[in-house]
């Protein structure tokens, strides 16, 4: 299996394990004592470290960090915080739900907000990617899926997404990125 498919099927598997893991500490707590303020927030701050750390340690080499797309993800993490705490005050105050079923909701909102925030944040812009292109030349051999320069290597597969490559898949990805170049 190759690094790219490792990272995607983990990628998808963050929500399912994430859940698992509050249910099983939400279980864990009502079992041993009634659920106070004190052991859901608990929960929710050892479920947000999970998140953040899976998340992060999946894709922080792939990530061009930035100090704008740094300053980015800060702003998504607070952003993501604040609407959770809003969408929960509000289920709560305007009694949309039983009393403690909104700040569940509101806490679950956070992390899914998130994810999907530091998709958008961390994915590379179109003026990034000419710009790589452009310090690799058209003498270079990059590869298809990640853009890493395989230039040299004694065969085709990326050492840097996994990716496995015919020759001839090599030579049209480097033809595609001549033309973009030159029309730019
Ligand atoms: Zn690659």
């Amino acid at each position: 299996m190759s690094v790219l498919v490792t990272r995607l099927i983990l990628a998808m598997l963050i929500f399912p394990i994430s859940v698992g893991l509050w249910v099983a500490m939400m279980s864990a707590f009502f079992y041993s004592h009634d659920p106070t303020i004190i052991t859901s927030t608990l929960t929710w701050f050892v479920e947000y470290t999970f998140i953040a750390t899976y998340w992060l340690f999946l894709w922080r080499k792939t990530v061009r960090w930035t100090p704008e797309r740094v300053k980015l993800t800060w702003l998504v993490t607070g952003a993501s915080i604040f609407c959770g705490a809003i969408a929960s005050a509000f289920i709560e105050t305007a009694r949309l739900a039983p009393p403690g079923l909104g700040t569940l909701a509101g806490g679950a909102v956070v992390p899914i907000l998130w994810v999907f925030g530091t998709v958008l944040a961390w994915k590379e812009t179109s003026e990034e990617r000419l710009e790589r292109l452009k310090t690799y030349g058209t003498d270079a051999v990059c590869c298809p899926t990640c853009g890493y320069n395989m230039t040299g290597l004694r065969e085709a597969r990326c050492p840097e997404c996994g990716g496995q490559f015919t020759i001839d898949e090599l030579l049209t990805a480097q033809h595609e990125r001549e033309q973009e170049l030159e029309q730019s």
